[in-house]
């Protein structure tokens, strides 16, 4: 018997065993099973070669690996929760009334392909993605090509304009249909300029604007290098000065709080891209 430590708790282990890569896996016992490794890189080293210290076990399968990173492509609970995601998207796809998956017919398959091309030319790099999680509605795609802090893309079929939709833990697991909503509303990620509604309470305003970012000048004439915060010190007049017009503003964080304030508190507005400085 042997013992590895995972993250400073010890759990023990079963080392000595030749069969110690099947005696590990939840599956043992089953005759049948053999593990699909074809897919690991660099070349699957057989457990019995590996050093008992370097052997480590996983919480949340139990199964022992040496490299997390092999170990999460197989992993049934990684498994799992990619299966919730998909889960996840086919129910935003049904309520949104989207189409999910891979394109069947030509015409859908060459505008996912543009799509895609403009989405490694905005990232100037490959993508990869699960084609499962691929949402399409008439006016754009939904590029699942994914990673911490960037929760996709969403690509304008016409204009081909390719917005990367940022984190979305923040908000109650809204975020993608928040974003879907923000694109249909003429919300995007690059500089916009926002107008509110002249009927628009200030308050509301100032509640809005305290979730956009600005280029504006501070009060020495300089301008910031790139979108900002209001401080909470400068807002109320940053608002009177410009509403209802707020140009070169940066929306896209405040989609969520958009969307609530135009479903509850009937908030109108319009959105231009921004073209020119002030
Ligand atoms: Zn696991």
């Amino acid at each position: 018997m042997g013992a590895v430590e995972f993250e400073g708790i010890c759990v023990s282990a079963v080392a000595e065993s030749d069969d110690f890569e099947f005696a590990n896996r939840p599956n043992r016992g089953d005759p049948s099973y053999v593990p699909n490794l074809t897919h690991l890189a660099p070349p699957y080293i057989p457990m019995n070669d590996v050093p008992t210290s370097s052997i480590k076990e996983c919480p949340f399968c139990e199964a022992s690996y040496t490299e997390y990173s092999q170990h999460f492509d197989v992993c049934p609970e990684h498994e799992r929760e990619a299966e919730r995601g998909r889960e996840h998207h086919r129910k935003l796809a049904e309520k949104l009334g989207l189409k999910i998956g891979s394109p069947t017919e030509s015409t859908g398959m060459a505008s996912l392909e543009e799509a895609e091309r403009q989405v490694k030319a905005f990232l100037q790099r490959d993508i990869e993605y699960d084609p499962q999680l691929l949402m399409e509605s008439e006016f754009w795609w939904y590029i699942p090509h994914c990673w911490i802090g960037c929760s996709g893309f969403i690509v304008d079929k016409e204009t081909g304009n390719v917005d990367c939709l940022g984190s979305g833990v923040s908000a109650e697991g809204r975020f993608l249909e928040n974003c879907f909503w923000g694109h249909d509303h003429g919300l995007n990620a690059d500089l916009v300029d926002f107008a509110f509604a002249p009927d628009t309470s200030l308050d509301l305003a100032k509640q809005i604007v305290s979730k956009f970012k600005h280029l504006r000048p501070n009060s020495h004439g300089m301008l910031p290098e790139e979108p900002v915060w209001y401080r909470d010190s400068e807002l109320e007049s940053a608002v009177a000065e410009q509403f209802p017009l707020f140009k070169r503003h940066a929306v896209w964080p405040a989609i969520t709080d958009l969307r609530k304030a135009y479903e509850e508190h009937g908030l109108r507005f319009t959105v231009e891209p921004s073209r020119e400085a002030f």
